[in-house]
């Protein structure tokens, strides 16, 4: 089997499975214990923290290790709407995001916050202007992600916190950065950046970590009330294991971005060309595009046709996001973007990583032009 998903999950590192196999055997104790065991675990998190720290160019402090992006998003989003015991206010978010953005906003409208949904594009991003234009004078925060893990749009991050700041420099920015982090560069500090959300696993670092960047001082309502670990913000006993293999996983993805990203553009680059000849496929046109995502739909074709058919041919893929896969409506990012039904439910993700090698994407290709002319002949019968 050809695995063509990276964008659900990735394949960790071996160095990290050794680091954390390593940690899980030798190094169990409680960071929070006061005996040498404790203190040895809190040394090993204390030391990712500062490697993590150096990574993303911010201080220790400011990093918050959480169970992945989706517990990262809900803190980053929920303790700043909540914090000093609000219950109302404005928040603006995109018709794009991941479910772990777009449900938590949907839970906050329930509280009694009201919340602006902003439309991409048709080429698949949002317009910082579109943005601007929706600030009040009571807008808390607004979420944006940097990558879509649908489509592969890049979002204008850069401009979009630039002029919030310029303009409103109360108004707080989230960032998912899940979909960006390790294929493009980007830049916190100098973006201006609150809040920024992260996950290990698609760096191919461990499932069940990931980190939350707050900015120093910044106040949240933690979700998880206990211990007081992780300064207050995340309480629960840290998971050492994880944390050393997901700041390992940051360490090397990062030494390899700029290889990469040539590598995986090169790669992209053909199996777009390759999808715009085959006749019947419709390539997924946004700009600018990410180097690892390329979508795609088959008009009249259900996406997970396409999708197992391409699997009996040794090819994994996706249709929508990992996530919203298993619920049989539309894409909401597609729909989103303009397309009609028929577009929005034939659409089909391939996501690529740094093992794939040129002979991998000729393989796939021949499998897309075979499932084509199977699905064809199914078709005329
Ligand atoms: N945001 C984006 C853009 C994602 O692609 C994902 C994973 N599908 C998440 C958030 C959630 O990450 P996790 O699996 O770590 O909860």
């Amino acid at each position: 089997m050809k695995y063509f998903d990276y964008a659900a999950t990735t394949p960790p590192y071996p160095e990290v499975v050794r680091a954390m196999s390593q940690i899980m055997d030798k190094h169990y104790g409680n960071p929070s214990s006061l005996h040498r065991y404790g203190e040895e675990s809190e040394r090993l998190i204390r030391r990712a923290r500062e490697v993590t720290a150096g990574i993303l160019d911010v201080q220790p402090a400011e990093i918050i290790w959480t169970s992945g992006a989706t517990e990262s998003n809900n803190l980053a989003i929920k303790g700043a709407a909540l914090r000093k015991g609000r219950m109302q206010g404005h928040l603006i978010t995109t018709m794009i995001e991941h479910p772990s953005v777009y449900e938590t906003f949907r839970q906050l409208e329930l509280f009694g916050f009201e919340v602006s949904y902003i439309n991409p594009q048709p080429n698949g991003t949002v317009s910082p202007e579109d943005i601007l234009a929706a600030i009040r004078p009571d807008t808390i925060l607004v979420s944006v992600m940097h990558v879509n893990n649908e489509t592969g749009a890049v979002q204008p991050i850069e401009q979009i916190t630039r002029l919030i700041k310029s303009h409103h420099p109360r108004v707080l920015v989230h960032v998912d950065g899940v979909q960006g982090f390790g294929k493009i560069p980007m830049s916190l500090k100098e973006w201006g950046i609150d809040l920024y959300s992260l996950s290990a696993h698609k760096l191919r670092g461990p499932k069940g970590t990931g980190l939350l960047y707050v900015k120093l001082g910044l106040e949240l309502l933690p979700l998880l009330a206990g211990g007081g670990q992780e300064q207050g913000y995340r309480s629960g006993t840290e998971n050492a294991a994880g944390i050393a293999g997901m700041t390992k996983a940051l360490r090397l993805i990062t030494e390899q971005q700029p290889q990469q990203y040539k590598h995986l553009c090169r790669l992209r680059d053909t199996l777009q060309q390759a999808i715009c000849d085959i006749p019947g496929l419709v390539l997924t046109e946004v700009i600018p595009v990410a180097p690892h995502i390329i979508h795609f739909m088959y008009p009249g074709m259900k996406s997970e046709v396409v999708l197992h058919s391409l699997e009996q041919q040794g090819c994994l893929v996706s249709t929508q996001s990992a996530c919203s896969s298993r619920k049989s409506v539309p894409s909401r990012v597609l729909t989103a973007m303009g397309m009609d039904r028929e577009h929005a439910g034939s659409g089909i993700r391939i996501s690529l990583g740094d093992k794939h090698t040129s002979e991998d994407v000729e393989y796939l290709i021949g499998a897309l032009r075979q499932t084509v002319q199977s699905l064809r002949s199914l078709e005329r019968r």
